[in-house]
This record gives structure tokens, C-alpha cells and sequence, in this order.
């Protein structure tokens, strides 16, 4: 309660403060106007040329008028050629002309525009004031009849219209930055960096043309359509290079800024050394998108995009930007953090907006969002670290469904212990506390082992033994899993060469994350382990789960085909728990399906489950794919299992997963008829690879 009391305050004092400055500026314009006017008493209203001046205020109105909304830049600007004309009614000279015809063009144009009345007043105000800056400078200098009258220029007349130039320019700039940051409630400073470039680049080119404009228009009217071409030449580049600029940083569906562009937002936040007020940043990660996408169809996929987007722009207060960082992720920074309990205020409101159902398509379809909130500079101090922190925050309030969490630095419970396990993996790998246990798989009929399923364990000097289930999700959520399957693969790959010296044909099998599979550099990753360990593609397979391939088929399916190119066997992990079918699943490079445990498991007692597990070694099979099951406990379910033609076995009746040492016991003994010689040997071998 007394903190939106607080927000009311501090907004309504912003509204005063903005709406002061608004009507100050009109009045200085006004003002000066009229001192231009008092100062040139002597010259003719139209100038010299009264055709020449019509000429112009046309073409200036015409280009206020015809300003391209598209082209609007993100801060509220655009692109017109209204300076270049209004330049040279100046120095033609009709300055009191130049000057009404500006603010007249600016009105002319907000109102076809439909812009708000503040806008309009301070538009008028602040074109008239820049104007008669220049004017006064001209003046100053004795110079503002020197190119209309067709006088001799000397030094002095360019450093007078370069003054006048870059007076406009500035008082321009300034008067346009203040209104923004006193509307968006940032720093001055910062909004100045911002647009004061964006403003040089836009209308400093057109100023430049304006002498030109009148030497030639003094030559003959007539010559004025062909530099009119030029400077539209000009213009239309420089609006092609604008949009051009726009599209690199905004998202194509949601026209919001992309994760480029954002994270370079961050970057100018955080570089002002001055700054004293907080950042906040909230992460939002629509629930089940995944599920719309495959269920519904993209198009309603991108139609729900499109309305999360709308939404967000329905709630966006002064001073926050809004971004899509990719998929079904998005952001917000807020620039100005009073208080984190409004900032939690204000994400808890968003979630509920989100979680009303949307009705874009004509059927109401159900919406959820986890909101993480990570602030600048508590939790992070720059983009990469504060993003992370949100993005564990969401990952917590993902898991909790406990829906708006704040990062946690310490403490217990939410995302507090995962953090931390995080932080402390990558010096796990480092420190070779990552180990891989291997499972066996065994053929249903002869019983046979045919593969070992590498299955992770971290040795954590604290913790014991940590279960992948326990850090890999975790690892899953950052770049972290980039680095940690490459370390699968290459232990995997070293520790199986150990096995095959006595089993040749036993194969090593490695869980790899969606995440790998949309990252184009993987097969190549593949490939540098296979060649440096000197490993037969054939005798590795990657399982991958039917949700990583569902979650970006189109990419993944480009990634698999490298990947098969390699000889490298692929296999669905926990078929049955995701959303795809295995008609789906056809045209993918595909070898294997392996039925998740949950059915396998309770295969004896469950007549559905029985009947489920047929069905897909069945259509498995009629598609040509080899079946595995997991998690076969008992000898009734393997019974079962070889009844229906299932390929392979692999569970805790057959082994538990179990160290390399155990594991290679294990084969022996499986395979009695096979040389048995020292295991000693084997793993001298390794110990030269792993621990140089
Ligand atoms: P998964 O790939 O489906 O691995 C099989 C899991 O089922 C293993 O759990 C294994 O211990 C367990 N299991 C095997 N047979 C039986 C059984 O008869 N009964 C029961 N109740 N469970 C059985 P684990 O080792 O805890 O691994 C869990 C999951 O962690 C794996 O599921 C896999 O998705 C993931 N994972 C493990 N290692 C890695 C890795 O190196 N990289 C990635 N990305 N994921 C990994
Ligand atoms: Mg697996
Ligand atoms: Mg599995």
C-alpha cells in the first residue's frame, strides 16, 4: 500500500516536471520567434524569391507530413527532410518564415499523425526554438545574407553556418533528450549518449545540403527539382541504412528488441559509473509453449508470441524496455528501481496478465509464464551475470510453481542450492569430479551385451555422490552444457576404448541435451572427440530425448543429419513421455527407440502398459527401428519383453549402472568364452589418457 503510494508520488511529480518543461519550451520557441522577427524587421517576409519560398514551405510541410511511421526510431524519432528546407528558407533569407514554417510543418505533421497534444505543443515549441538559434547565430556572425545575396564567401561564413548547423543540431538534441528521459524516468546523461548520435546521423547530412538548395534555387527556380531528387536520394538511403539498422536489432514477429540489441541496452545501463539507482531485470519463460507449438501448430504459436508481446507492451511503464531474447523467452529491464518490492509488484501483475487465456484465435487458448527478477547491481554486474541469475530465478519458480521468484543469494530453499551447485560445477569438471557409471544393454535373446549407456556422477567433495537428475536440468538451463557434454563424450570415448580392446563391438551410449542439438558447432565437437581418441563413429550412439527433437525439429533434424554423416548412431531416450509420435519421428536419422522405464516398469501388472509397449515395438519395427527397453526389472517383464520382439534389454535385472572398473568385471563375466587378461593392464592404458 505505501509503496504504490510511493510510485503514485513519484510518477505524478515526473508528470508535473515533464509537462513544466513541455510548456517552458514552447514559450522560449515562442519567444525567440518573435525576437527573430524584432531582428529582422528590415528583410521581406518571403525573402528575396517569393516563388522559391513557396517552393520550400511546400516541400518542408510535404516532408512532415510523409514521415514514415515504420521508420520510426526506438526512441521515438524520426526521420523527415524537414530541416534541410527549413535551413534554407533561412539563410535564402526569410528567417521569420523559416521559422513559422517549421513549427507549421511540425503541427501539420503531428496532427495527420494523430500525436498527443503535449507532443505537438513541444515539438512546435522546440523546432522553432532550434531554428532561431541557428538564426541568432547567423545574425551574430553578420552572415545570414551572405549566400542569398550571391556575396563573396570567406572563412567566416563557413564557420558561421557550421555554428548555425550545430546549434540546431544541439538545442534540438538537448530539448528532445530532456522530454524523453523526463517521460521515460531516466538519467539525462544517459538518454543524451543515446540520442544525440541518432540525431546527427538523421538530420545532420540534410543541413548540410541546405547552401546548395539556395545557390541553385538563385540560378533558377526550375534547377530546384533536380537537387530536391538529391537530397531524396539522400534520404531514402539513409532510411534504408535506418531500417536496415532496425531489423538487425528488433525480433521480426514481435517488432520488440531482439537479445542483441538488449544485451547492448544492458551494457550502456550498467557503463555510467554514476549511476546510483538499481536495475531490475525480469525473465519471463512462457509454461507448456512447447505443447501449443506441437499441438497447435506454429501459426498459433507465433499468434500467441504476437499477444505475450502486446501484453507486455500494455504494461510497460516509463523507463522499461522490453525485449524477446528467442523462442518463448522474454524480458524487461526496468531502468529505475526504487523499491524491489514495486518491481516484484509489477512482475506478480504481469504474470497475471499472462495467465488470463488468450482468445487471438477465436478459442480460448490457456496461457502461463514463470517471472524471474534479478536486480543491478545486487545480483549482477553485468548482462551476462545478471542475466543468469534471472534466468535461474525463473528456472526456480519453474520448478516451485511458485510463479514470480526473486534471485536468492543465499539462504535455503528456491533457487538458492542450485545456484550454488552451479557455481560449483564447472570446477567440478575441472577438477575431474565428474565421473561416468555404465549400464549395460544386453540383446533380448541371446543376452548378449551389445552397449553400455554412459551415465553421469558427480563425486562432490560435500555433497557425496550427486545424481545427474540433480545438475544436469540445471546445466541444461545455461551454456554449461555445452562444456559438460563435450566432457561426456570425450571420457566416454577414452573409457570405452578401454573395454573394446577386449570387446570390440560393444558400444558406448551418450545422453546429449536439447540444447546441444540446436547448437550447429556439436557435430563438429563429435567429430574432433572421435578423430582425437581415434573412435570408430559406428560404435557410439547419442541418445537424445523426443522433446529436445520436438523443440526445434527443423534444426535439430539439420543438426542429426551431420551427426549420421559421421556413422554415429542416434536413438530416442524415454520414448513415450513426450508429445511426438513415431510417425513423427520417420524422417529423422533415427536407429532406435528406447521405451521409457515408466511403462516397462509396470509392464507385468498393467494390462494398458502391456499393451502401450507392444503397440510401439510393433510400429517401431514395421518402421525399422530396433527397440530398447528401460528399466526391466524382473525376469516376468523380460519375459514379456523377448515375447513381444523387443530388441534390447537394459535395467537392474540385467545390471545397475556401475563404475568402469565394475563395468568391465561385469563384461567379462558376461562373456565368459572371451579372453579374460588383466584388467590392471586395461586400465594402465587409461590412466595415461585421464591423468597425464
Ligand atoms: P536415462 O538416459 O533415461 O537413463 C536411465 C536412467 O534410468 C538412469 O538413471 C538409470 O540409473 C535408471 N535405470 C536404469 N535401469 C533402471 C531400472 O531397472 N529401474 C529403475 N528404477 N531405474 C533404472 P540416472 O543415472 O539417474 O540418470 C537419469 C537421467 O539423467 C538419464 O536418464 C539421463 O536423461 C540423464 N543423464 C545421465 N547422464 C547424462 C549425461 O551425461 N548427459 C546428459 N545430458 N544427461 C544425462
Ligand atoms: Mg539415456
Ligand atoms: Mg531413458
Amino acid at each position: 500500500m505505501k509503496d504504490t503510494r510511493h510510485t503514485e508520488q513519484s510518477l505524478r511529480r515526473r508528470a508535473v516536471m515533464l509537462h513544466a518543461f513541455v510548456a517552458a519550451v514552447f514559450v522560449a520557441g515562442a519567444a525567440s520567434a518573435a525576437c527573430v522577427a524584432l531582428a529582422t524587421t528590415d528583410r521581406a517576409l518571403l525573402g528575396p524569391s517569393t516563388s522559391t519560398a513557396l517552393v520550400l514551405v511546400g516541400l518542408l510541410i510535404m516532408g512532415e507530413v510523409r514521415t514514415l511511421k515504420w521508420l520510426k526510431l526506438h526512441d521515438g524519432g524520426e526521420v523527415t527532410t524537414s530541416w534541410a528546407f527549413a535551413f534554407s528558407l533561412l539563410i535564402l533569407p526569410a528567417p521569420v518564415l523559416a521559422v513559422a514554417a517549421i513549427a507549421l510543418a511540425s503541427t501539420t505533421g503531428d496532427v495527420v499523425h494523430r500525436k498527443r497534444l503535449s507532443r505537438i505543443v513541444f515539438n512546435a515549441g522546440q523546432t522553432a526554438l532550434s531554428l532561431s538559434a541557428a538564426a541568432a547565430v547567423l545574425l551574430i556572425f553578420g552572415q545570414l545574407d551572405t549566400i542569398g545575396s550571391g556575396s563573396d564567401l570567406s572563412v567566416l561564413w563557413f564557420v558561421a553556418i557550421a555554428a548555425a548547423g550545430s546549434t540546431t543540431f544541439l538545442v534540438n538534441g538537448l530539448a528532445t533528450c530532456i522530454v524523453l528521459a523526463l517521460h521515460e524516468g531516466t538519467r539525462i546523461s544517459t538518454m543524451l549518449r543515446r540520442g544525440l548520435l541518432l540525431n546527427f546521423k538523421s538530420d545532420g547530412a540534410l543541413i548540410a545540403l541546405a547552401p546548395i538548395f539556395v545557390v541553385v534555387a538563385n540560378r533558377s527556380i526550375l534547377l530546384l527539382p533536380l537537387v530536391v531528387a538529391v537530397a531524396l536520394f539522400v534520404h531514402v538511403n539513409m532510411r534504408a541504412a535506418l531500417a536496415s539498422e532496425h531489423e538487425a536489432n528488433h525480433d521480426v514477429l514481435t517488432e520488440l528488441l531482439n537479445r542483441r540489441a538488449f544485451t547492448a541496452r544492458l551494457d550502456s545501463e550498467f557503463a555510467d559509473s554514476n549511476r546510483v539507482e538499481r536495475c531490475g531485470l525480469v525473465l519471463i519463460d512462457l509454461d507448456d509453449f512447447k505443447e501449443i507449438n506441437d499441438r497447435l501448430g506454429h501459426h498459433l504459436g507465433d499468434v500467441v508470441l504476437t499477444e505475450v508481446a502486446d501484453r507486455l507492451r500494455d504494461l510497460q511503464e516509463p523507463g522499461q524496455v522490453i525485449a524477446r531474447l528467442g523462442g518463448d523467452e522474454f524480458a524487461v529491464l526496468c531502468t529505475k528501481v526504487d523499491r524491489v518490492s514495486e518491481l516484484m509488484a509489477w512482475a506478480e501483475r504481469l504474470r497475471a496478465s499472462l495467465s488470463q487465456p488468450l482468445v487471438q484465435c477465436g478459442f480460448p487458448v490457456a496461457s502461463s509464464a514463470s517471472v524471474g527478477v534479478a536486480v543491478w547491481p545486487d545480483h549482477g554486474h553485468d548482462h551476462d551475470s545478471l542475466l543468469q541469475a534471472a534466468d535461474l530465478a525463473m528456472y526456480a519458480a519453474k520448478k516451485t510453481g511458485n510463479a514470480v521468484q526473486m534471485y536468492k543469494e543465499s539462504g535455503v530453499g528456491g533457487a538458492t542450492g542450485r545456484i550454488d551447485l552451479l557455481s560449483e560445477l564447472e570446477r567440478g569438471i575441472a577438477r575431474n569430479e565428474l565421473e561416468l557409471w555404465y549400464q549395460p544393454q544386453i540383446d533380448a535373446v541371446t543376452g548378449e551385451p551389445v552397449a553400455f549407456e554412459a551415465l553421469l556422477r558427480w563425486r562432490h567433495p560435500r555433497l557425496g555422490v550427486v545424481m545427474p537428475n540433480d545438475f544436469v536440468p540445471l546445466a541444461e538451463h545455461t551454456e554449461l552444457i555445452v562444456p559438460l557434454t563435450e566432457y561426456v563424450l570425450d571420457r566416454a570415448l577414452i573409457e570405452a576404448g578401454v573395454w573394446q580392446q577386449r570387446h570390440p563391438l560393444v558400444r558406448v551410449a551418450v545422453n546429449v541435451s536439447a540444447r546441444n542439438l540446436q547448437d550447429r558447432a556439436f557435430p563438429k565437437a563429435i567429430a574432433a572427440a572421435l578423430s582425437r581418441r581415434d573412435f570408430a563413429g559406428s560404435l557410439l550412439e547419442l541418445e537424445i530425448t523426443e522433446n529436445a527433437v520436438m523443440s526445434n525439429p527443423q534444426k535439430v533434424a539439420a543438426v542429426l543429419e551431420v551427426i549420421e554423416q559421421l556413422g554415429v548412431k542416434l536413438s530416442i531416450d524415454d520414448f513415450g513421455t513426450g508429445y511426438s509420435s513415431l510417425a513423427s519421428l520417420r524422417d529423422l536419422p533415427v536407429e532406435s527407440v528406447k521405451i521409457d522405464r515408466s511403462f516397462v516398469m509396470d509392464l507385468v501388472d498393467h494390462d494398458g502398459d502391456h499393451t502401450i509397449v507392444s503397440a510401439i515395438v510393433d510400429l517401431a519395427h514395421s518402421l525399422g527401428l530396433t527397440t530398447v527397453a528401460e528399466g526391466v526389472e524382473s525376469v516376468d517383464a523380460q519375459n514379456r519383453l523377448t515375447q513381444m520382439g523387443c530388441d534390447l534389454l537394459q535395467g537392474y535385472l540385467v545390471a545397475k549402472p556401475m563404475p568402469l572398473r565394475e563395468a568391465l568385471v561385469w563384461l567379462d563375466r558376461a562373456t565368459p568364452n572371451l579372453m579374460r587378461t588383466s584388467i590392471d593392464v586395461a586400465f594402465r592404458s587409461l590412466d595415461k589418457v585421464v591423468r597425464p
